[in-house]
Protein backbone atom coordinates (compact mmCIF):
# COMPACT_ATOMS: atom_id res chain seq x y z
CA UNK A 1 0.00 0.00 0.00
CA UNK A 2 2.02 3.16 -1.03
CA UNK A 3 2.44 5.74 1.26
CA UNK A 4 4.36 9.06 1.07
CA UNK A 5 5.67 9.21 5.00
CA UNK A 6 8.57 7.72 6.21
CA UNK A 7 8.50 8.15 10.03
CA UNK A 8 5.75 6.04 11.83
CA UNK A 9 5.78 4.85 15.32
CA UNK A 10 2.86 3.62 17.13
CA UNK A 11 2.88 3.79 21.00
CA UNK A 12 0.12 1.51 23.34
CA UNK A 13 -1.54 4.55 25.46
CA UNK A 14 -3.56 1.59 27.22
CA UNK A 15 -3.56 -1.99 26.26
CA UNK A 16 -6.43 -3.48 29.17
CA UNK A 17 -10.29 -4.40 28.46
CA UNK A 18 -13.01 -1.84 29.33
CA UNK A 19 -12.69 -2.92 33.18
CA UNK A 20 -8.89 -1.85 33.03
CA UNK A 21 -5.89 -4.30 34.81
CA UNK A 22 -5.82 -4.61 37.90
CA UNK A 23 -9.68 -4.65 38.08
CA UNK A 24 -10.76 -3.18 41.11
CA UNK A 25 -11.17 -5.44 44.19
CA UNK A 26 -9.88 -8.15 42.44
CA UNK A 27 -6.66 -10.19 44.05
CA UNK A 28 -6.38 -12.76 41.17
CA UNK A 29 -2.54 -13.59 40.60
CA UNK A 30 -2.70 -10.86 37.46
CA UNK A 31 -4.48 -7.98 39.32
CA UNK A 32 -2.13 -8.34 42.17
CA UNK A 33 1.50 -9.06 40.04
CA UNK A 34 4.45 -6.77 40.62
CA UNK A 35 4.99 -6.79 36.68
CA UNK A 36 4.65 -3.35 35.15
CA UNK A 37 3.32 -5.22 31.50
CA UNK A 38 0.16 -6.55 34.01
CA UNK A 39 -0.60 -3.08 34.64
CA UNK A 40 -3.27 -2.09 31.35
CA UNK A 41 -4.90 0.44 30.85
CA UNK A 42 -8.44 1.30 28.87
CA UNK A 43 -7.35 0.49 25.67
CA UNK A 44 -5.68 3.40 23.06
CA UNK A 45 -3.17 3.84 21.44
CA UNK A 46 -1.18 6.82 19.52
CA UNK A 47 0.83 7.31 15.87
CA UNK A 48 3.24 9.57 16.18
CA UNK A 49 4.08 10.39 12.03
CA UNK A 50 6.75 12.25 11.36
CA UNK A 51 6.77 14.16 14.73
CA UNK A 52 2.56 14.60 15.00
CA UNK A 53 0.74 12.73 17.07
CA UNK A 54 -2.53 11.39 16.33
CA UNK A 55 -4.42 9.33 18.86
CA UNK A 56 -6.82 5.57 18.49
CA UNK A 57 -9.65 6.61 20.93
CA UNK A 58 -10.05 8.45 24.28
CA UNK A 59 -10.98 6.15 26.62
CA UNK A 60 -11.23 7.21 30.27
CA UNK A 61 -7.62 7.03 31.10
CA UNK A 62 -7.38 9.45 28.40
CA UNK A 63 -5.39 12.07 30.67
CA UNK A 64 -3.20 10.05 32.32
CA UNK A 65 -1.86 8.54 28.98
CA UNK A 66 -1.40 12.22 27.81
CA UNK A 67 0.78 12.81 31.15
CA UNK A 68 3.01 9.35 31.19
CA UNK A 69 3.42 9.88 27.80
CA UNK A 70 4.92 13.37 27.99
CA UNK A 71 2.51 14.34 24.67
CA UNK A 72 3.07 18.12 24.43
CA UNK A 73 1.31 18.27 21.03
CA UNK A 74 -1.96 16.71 19.30
CA UNK A 75 -3.68 16.96 16.09
CA UNK A 76 -6.35 14.45 16.29
CA UNK A 77 -8.47 11.60 17.40
CA UNK A 78 -10.00 8.89 15.43
CA UNK A 79 -12.57 7.06 17.24
CA UNK A 80 -13.00 3.06 16.40
CA UNK A 81 -16.45 2.95 18.17
CA UNK A 82 -18.69 4.45 20.76
CA UNK A 83 -18.35 2.42 24.30
CA UNK A 84 -17.39 4.38 26.63
CA UNK A 85 -14.08 2.38 26.97
CA UNK A 86 -13.03 4.09 23.67
CA UNK A 87 -14.84 7.84 24.30
CA UNK A 88 -14.90 8.88 28.19
CA UNK A 89 -11.44 10.76 27.94
CA UNK A 90 -12.90 13.23 25.15
CA UNK A 91 -13.53 16.58 27.64
CA UNK A 92 -9.63 16.15 28.63
CA UNK A 93 -8.68 17.28 25.10
CA UNK A 94 -9.66 21.48 26.77
CA UNK A 95 -6.03 20.73 27.94
CA UNK A 96 -4.39 20.86 23.99
CA UNK A 97 -7.27 23.63 23.02
CA UNK A 98 -5.94 26.13 25.90
CA UNK A 99 -1.96 25.27 25.40
CA UNK A 100 -1.76 25.22 21.69
CA UNK A 101 -5.44 27.58 21.15
CA UNK A 102 -6.33 25.44 18.34
CA UNK A 103 -9.44 22.79 17.16
CA UNK A 104 -8.59 19.22 17.32
CA UNK A 105 -9.36 17.32 14.74
CA UNK A 106 -11.87 14.05 15.19
CA UNK A 107 -12.37 11.27 12.87
CA UNK A 108 -15.40 8.77 13.64
CA UNK A 109 -18.55 7.12 11.65
CA UNK A 110 -21.75 8.71 11.97
CA UNK A 111 -22.92 6.21 14.34
CA UNK A 112 -20.28 7.62 16.50
CA UNK A 113 -20.88 10.95 16.62
CA UNK A 114 -24.24 10.33 17.35
CA UNK A 115 -23.33 8.67 20.34
CA UNK A 116 -20.62 11.42 21.10
CA UNK A 117 -23.22 14.08 20.91
CA UNK A 118 -25.64 11.92 22.91
CA UNK A 119 -22.72 11.63 25.97
CA UNK A 120 -21.22 15.02 25.75
CA UNK A 121 -24.25 17.47 24.33
CA UNK A 122 -22.29 20.80 25.67
CA UNK A 123 -19.51 20.19 23.01
CA UNK A 124 -21.76 20.14 20.19
CA UNK A 125 -24.40 22.31 21.53
CA UNK A 126 -24.18 26.10 20.22
CA UNK A 127 -26.41 27.54 22.70
CA UNK A 128 -24.61 25.87 26.01
CA UNK A 129 -21.63 26.27 24.64
CA UNK A 130 -19.46 28.52 26.85
CA UNK A 131 -15.89 29.17 27.52
CA UNK A 132 -13.89 26.07 28.37
CA UNK A 133 -15.98 23.45 26.58
CA UNK A 134 -13.56 21.07 24.38
CA UNK A 135 -13.16 22.73 20.53
CA UNK A 136 -13.23 20.33 17.90
CA UNK A 137 -13.67 20.10 14.28
CA UNK A 138 -15.45 16.61 12.80
CA UNK A 139 -15.33 14.36 9.68
CA UNK A 140 -17.23 11.55 8.95
CA UNK A 141 -15.32 8.27 8.06
CA UNK A 142 -16.83 5.28 6.04
CA UNK A 143 -15.48 1.42 5.86
CA UNK A 144 -14.28 2.08 2.66
CA UNK A 145 -13.27 5.80 2.00
CA UNK A 146 -9.54 6.41 3.01
CA UNK A 147 -9.48 9.59 4.27
CA UNK A 148 -6.96 12.14 4.86
CA UNK A 149 -5.85 11.94 8.97
CA UNK A 150 -3.65 15.11 7.63
CA UNK A 151 -2.06 16.72 4.54
CA UNK A 152 0.10 13.59 2.74
CA UNK A 153 -1.17 10.80 5.76
CA UNK A 154 -3.83 8.52 4.40
CA UNK A 155 -6.01 5.81 6.83
CA UNK A 156 -7.72 3.26 5.09
CA UNK A 157 -10.89 2.17 8.07
CA UNK A 158 -11.47 -1.73 8.06
CA UNK A 159 -15.09 -2.36 9.29
CA UNK A 160 -15.06 -5.12 12.43
CA UNK A 161 -17.73 -6.23 14.21
CA UNK A 162 -18.45 -6.36 17.84
CA UNK A 163 -21.16 -8.13 18.84
CA UNK A 164 -23.59 -9.77 15.69
CA UNK A 165 -24.46 -5.49 15.34
CA UNK A 166 -21.94 -2.93 16.44
CA UNK A 167 -19.68 -1.86 13.68
CA UNK A 168 -16.00 -0.87 14.85
CA UNK A 169 -13.46 0.66 12.52
CA UNK A 170 -10.09 -0.92 12.29
CA UNK A 171 -7.30 0.75 10.83
CA UNK A 172 -4.36 1.04 8.65
CA UNK A 173 -1.42 2.93 7.58
CA UNK A 174 1.12 2.07 5.32
CA UNK A 175 2.28 -1.65 6.89
CA UNK A 176 0.73 -1.12 10.18
CA UNK A 177 -3.35 -2.45 10.63
CA UNK A 178 -4.54 -1.60 14.34
CA UNK A 179 -7.92 -3.70 15.38
CA UNK A 180 -9.69 -3.21 18.67
CA UNK A 181 -13.02 -4.84 19.98
CA UNK A 182 -13.52 -6.89 17.00
CA UNK A 183 -15.69 -10.87 17.27
CA UNK A 184 -15.55 -10.90 13.84
CA UNK A 185 -14.15 -10.00 10.81
CA UNK A 186 -15.69 -10.62 6.96
CA UNK A 187 -13.93 -12.21 4.15
CA UNK A 188 -13.78 -8.58 2.08
CA UNK A 189 -12.97 -6.54 5.43
CA UNK A 190 -10.12 -9.38 5.72
CA UNK A 191 -8.72 -8.52 2.35
CA UNK A 192 -7.53 -5.21 3.37
CA UNK A 193 -5.30 -7.22 6.29
CA UNK A 194 -3.49 -8.58 3.76
CA UNK A 195 0.45 -7.84 3.10
CA UNK A 196 0.47 -6.10 6.89
CA UNK A 197 3.92 -6.19 8.04
CA UNK A 198 2.66 -5.20 11.43
CA UNK A 199 -0.89 -6.53 13.17
CA UNK A 200 -2.16 -5.09 16.22
CA UNK A 201 -5.21 -7.65 17.27
CA UNK A 202 -7.95 -7.18 20.42
CA UNK A 203 -7.49 -10.53 22.28
CA UNK A 204 -9.71 -10.40 25.48
CA UNK A 205 -9.54 -13.65 27.12
CA UNK A 206 -8.97 -17.83 26.01
CA UNK A 207 -12.18 -18.76 27.01
CA UNK A 208 -15.37 -17.75 24.35
CA UNK A 209 -16.76 -13.84 24.28
CA UNK A 210 -19.89 -12.85 22.53
CA UNK A 211 -18.24 -9.59 21.66
CA UNK A 212 -14.77 -10.12 21.54
CA UNK A 213 -11.93 -12.38 19.82
CA UNK A 214 -10.51 -14.93 22.06
CA UNK A 215 -6.50 -15.54 22.54
CA UNK A 216 -7.16 -18.60 19.72
CA UNK A 217 -9.32 -16.60 17.42
CA UNK A 218 -7.07 -14.04 17.37
CA UNK A 219 -4.02 -16.15 16.77
CA UNK A 220 -6.62 -17.65 13.50
CA UNK A 221 -6.34 -14.14 12.52
CA UNK A 222 -2.60 -13.96 12.94
CA UNK A 223 -2.04 -17.06 11.20
CA UNK A 224 -4.38 -16.35 7.94
CA UNK A 225 -2.79 -12.61 7.58
CA UNK A 226 1.01 -13.63 8.77
CA UNK A 227 2.83 -10.37 9.84
CA UNK A 228 6.35 -10.37 10.42
CA UNK A 229 5.21 -9.09 13.62
CA UNK A 230 1.54 -9.10 16.03
CA UNK A 231 0.75 -7.55 18.81
CA UNK A 232 -2.43 -8.37 21.23
CA UNK A 233 -4.40 -5.40 23.08
CA UNK A 234 -7.41 -4.98 25.15
CA UNK A 235 -6.76 -7.63 27.30
CA UNK A 236 -8.60 -8.94 30.24
CA UNK A 237 -6.86 -9.93 33.51
CA UNK A 238 -8.57 -13.39 32.74
CA UNK A 239 -6.19 -14.00 29.81
CA UNK A 240 -3.13 -14.43 32.14
CA UNK A 241 0.10 -12.62 33.37
CA UNK A 242 2.32 -11.13 30.72
CA UNK A 243 5.18 -13.21 31.37
CA UNK A 244 3.13 -16.52 31.73
CA UNK A 245 1.17 -16.03 28.46
CA UNK A 246 3.96 -14.85 26.38
CA UNK A 247 5.98 -18.05 26.23
CA UNK A 248 2.86 -19.98 25.13
CA UNK A 249 2.96 -17.53 21.88
CA UNK A 250 4.05 -17.69 18.30
CA UNK A 251 7.58 -16.54 18.11
CA UNK A 252 5.94 -13.51 15.58
CA UNK A 253 3.02 -12.94 18.48
CA UNK A 254 3.78 -10.32 21.24
CA UNK A 255 1.89 -9.22 24.24
CA UNK A 256 1.68 -5.63 23.98
CA UNK A 257 1.67 -3.59 27.19
CA UNK A 258 1.25 0.00 28.21
CA UNK A 259 3.71 2.13 27.08
CA UNK A 260 5.19 -0.22 24.77
CA UNK A 261 6.75 1.60 21.27
CA UNK A 262 6.87 0.44 17.81
CA UNK A 263 8.57 1.81 14.63
CA UNK A 264 6.10 0.76 11.43
ZN1 LIG B 1 -13.31 -1.83 24.34
ZN1 LIG C 1 -16.14 -2.07 22.73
Amino acid sequence: MSNTHRDIELTFLGTGTSTGVPVIACSCPVCTSDDPRDKRLRTSAMLTINGKNYVLDSGPDFRYQMIREKVGDLEAIVFTHEHRDHIAGLDDIRAFNYLLNKRINIFCTQRVLDALKREFPYIFNQNTRYFGTPQINTTIINKDQPFLLDKDITLHPIQVWHFEDMPVMGFRISDLTYITDAKTITPEEMKKLEGSRILVINALRKSRHISHLTLNEALDVIQAIKPEKAYLTHMSHFLGKHEEVQKTLPDNVFMAYDGLKVKI
